[in-house]
């Protein structure tokens, strides 16, 4: 399981509800469109 870094659920990463992006050549997951799109507004604020 992967770990959506916007507000820190738990997201299949098979099946992701909130899609995918990538930063920084590394994918990260979401459990919602809503946490995907503060991700992809800052996404230096939540990538580790
Ligand atoms: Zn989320």
């Amino acid at each position: 399981m992967e770990k959506d870094p916007v507000c820190g659920m738990t997201v299949d990463p098979k099946r992701p509800p909130g899609g995918t992006s990538t930063y920084g050549g590394k994918t990260y997951y979401f459990c919602s469109a809503g946490c995907k799109a503060s991700f992809d507004r800052t996404p230096a604020k939540f990538a580790k």
